[in-house]
């Protein structure tokens, strides 16, 4: 017998890469190309940091304030953490504890298995359909299930549904799934908990948050990652019936009281007040996005219409992995998977319309020659 029998053992998630190497095209890990709002800096500058003697506020209340104030939602049903992988791995294990499986799509954020994992909660991964949406029917009436005749406990509970998570839209496709589809999923599913991951809402897709007033076992997650350009400050935040969010503050809690550090909170609350820097800059990205998708559908590429800061498209006469490798050697780096069903696929970040001019004119090098 070896202490190693009883390690916790998981297959970690693998971050898109972040090279050191300076004058490289990263469209890599979706991150936003335009600097925070100008208040951010402003306030960086003259921290005082004899303050960092203190612990901070183990209850986040100026960022929770802020975005509370922001979407104007009472600050009992805001929670935040360090990225919104932090709130979602705390959502996974406040909320899926029983020992029927979670259901998300077997292409999504690869995030989701590795935390089933890592705190050993069943889970079922529902096939996209051949177009990539999401297959509704599928989470719908499932957690209802009487016990269905003939059928062992083993099997029925397979029928069953122990808490649901749909990032929307979708990543890596860029799909979104209508509100109307995300609410029939929500109403389907009383008895459990629907997470819907909205780490891309904010360039185009419509958002569940007015549903939490609605519906008690919904969890709507968002991050400052990608369309407040933050990522490196680490900040998540998800809105939830006041129940709900109890609940995750009461996990969170137990766990580690001061997530967020000072500078985090405040330059964070900052950023979430600038609305004016936050539209110009989404715009922006968005206009970027759609010039992208012409240039690309002129160069025969192929891909589903992306409502995020991403493209994930392939091209027919090339494959993706040649692609990749050929754009890694022009100093441009992207994201691709092995996996079977997505293994043509590029995914293409979003970054200024200088650097998708140069994406394109190297991709438009690699497809002619
Ligand atoms: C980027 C991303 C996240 C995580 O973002 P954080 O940086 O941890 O806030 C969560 N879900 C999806 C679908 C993402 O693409």
């Amino acid at each position: 017998m070896s202490w190693e029998e009883n390690v916790r053992k998981v297959v970690p998630y693998t971050p898109g890469e972040q090279p050191k190497i300076k004058n490289i095209i990263k469209l890599n890990t979706n991150e936003n190309p335009y600097p925070p709002a100008p208040a951010v800096e402003m306030r960086l500058k003259e921290m005082d940091v004899s303050d960092f003697r203190k612990y901070p506020d183990p209850t986040c209340s100026v960022l929770v304030d802020a975005i509370a104030d922001y979407y104007n939602v009472d600050k009992k049903k805001v929670f935040v953490g360090v990225g919104s992988d932090d709130v979602l791995a705390m959502a996974f294990l406040t909320f899926f504890n029983s020992d029927k499986p979670i259901l998300f799509p077997d292409i999504t954020y690869s995030f989701y298995d590795v935390w089933a994992e890592l705190f050993r909660i069943p889970y079922k991964q529902i096939p996209l359909k051949d177009d990539f949406s999401i297959n509704v029917d599928e989470y719908c009436n499932l957690a209802n299930t009487d016990a269905i005749d003939g059928l062992s406990v083993a099997e029925d509970s397979i029928l069953k549904c122990g808490g649901i998570v749909i990032a929307n839209p979708n990543a890596p496709t860029g799909l979104e799934l209508g509100l109307n589809a995300i609410e029939k999923i929500i109403a389907s599913n009383p008895d459990v908990v629907v997470i819907v991951d909205e780490a891309y809402i904010d360039f185009g897709g419509t958002s569940a948050l007015p549903l939490i007033d609605k519906y008690d076992n919904l969890l709507v997650v968002q991050t400052f990652s990608k369309s407040r350009s933050m990522a490196g400050m680490r900040i998540g935040y998800a809105f939830g019936s006041e129940k709900l969010i109890k609940y995750l503050s009461d996990a969170k809690f137990s766990f580690n009281s001061y997530t967020m550090n000072m500078p985090t909170l405040e330059l964070g609350a900052l950023a979430v007040a600038d609305k004016t820097y936050f539209d110009e800059t989404r715009n922006k990205i968005i206009a970027t996005r759609e010039r992208t998708k012409a240039s690309l559908k002129e160069l025969g590429f192929e891909f589903a219409d992306s409502k995020t800061n991403f493209i994930f498209a392939k091209h027919p006469g090339k494959s993706g992995k040649e692609i990749f490798d050929e754009l890694r050697q022009r100093d441009i780096i992207v994201r691709r998977w092995d996996a079977e069903r997505i293994k043509e696929y590029l995914r293409i970040s979003i970054g200024t319309d200088y650097e998708m001019d140069k994406l394109i004119a190297a991709l438009k090098n690699i497809i002619e020659k």
